[in-house]
């Protein structure tokens, strides 16, 4: 379950200040996904970020699976973030003079998995993305939905609770971005964990469990579709 109780975030000082999350508040259940919507400049990214421990919250608490990240000193974090959260940016960021092995056993590596046990986890996520016969590529020679599938593979390949997605699709041509949303889909069922995926697309948004609409900072409103083939869920009260 992720909870997010009371979230605010301000960059800067004085008259520089910048609210840039305004008390947010919601929370999602165990296994469900979230589609996080609103224009360019309300607050999803600065959002996901603090849920991926990336950057801290100004006041507030986000507890993911029991473990209230505001509370998490950096080593902490970093540890936290390799066994419990799997990210997928927009703009792939892979290591591009990395091999597709290199790529995808660096949480491996932060979680100190030992090394003989890493190959096995790597071809299994690669197969999970059908990249296995890219083991040894360099991640600067595949192409943009290559890229994005090698992102996820390295994503889940700690089988985290949480998987947090921004624009996965932003760079992709629609066929291979529905692609990378059908994957990313398939292996949130398959593991279990809650998805927070960033989009403009309402489709996308629409085939997730619930939405969370921002405006400037603030939660505008959180919404649950009709849904056609998931059971219902009680969405717990939100703080508007
Ligand atoms: P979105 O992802 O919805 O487009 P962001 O979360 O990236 O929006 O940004 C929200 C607001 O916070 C924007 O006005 C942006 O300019 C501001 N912002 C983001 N990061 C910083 C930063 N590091 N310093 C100052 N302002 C920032
Ligand atoms: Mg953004």
């Amino acid at each position: 379950m992720i909870e997010v109780v009371h979230v605010t975030k301000t960059y800067g000082k004085g008259q520089n200040l910048f609210t840039a999350l305004d008390d947010v508040s919601f929370t999602i259940p165990e296994g469900k996904t979230a589609a996080i919507m609103g224009k360019s400049g309300s607050g999803k990214s600065t959002l996901l970020h603090l849920l991926g421990g990336l950057d801290h919250a100004t006041s507030g608490n986000i507890i993911v699976n029991g473990q209230d990240l505001t509370k998490l000193k950096r080593k902490a974090m970093d540890r936290f973030r390799a066994q419990e959260l799997g990210f997928v940016f927009q703009s792939f960021f892979v290591e591009a003079v990395q091999t597709c092995y290199q790529n995808v056993a660096l949480p491996l590596e932060i979680n100190e998995v030992p090394y003989k046990q890493r190959r096995p986890l790597v071809r299994r996520a690669l197969k999970e993305v059908d990249l296995e016969e890219k083991i040894n590529v360099k991640a600067g020679n595949l192409s943009g939905g290559q890229k994005q599938r090698l992102a996820l593979a390295r994503a889940i390949v700690n089988k985290p609770g949480l998987l947090l997605a921004d624009e996965p699709t932003g760079n992709l041509d629609s066929a291979t971005g529905e692609l990378i949303i059908q994957l990313l889909f398939k292996l949130q069922r398959q593991q279990g964990s809650a998805l927070i995926i960033v989009t403009h697309d309402a489709d996308l948004a629409a085939r997730c469990d619930m939405q969370i609409n921002i405006k400037d900072g603030r939660i505008q409103n959180t919404a649950q579709p009709q849904l056609r083939w998931h059971k219902k869920t009680v969405i717990p009260a939100v703080q508007a």
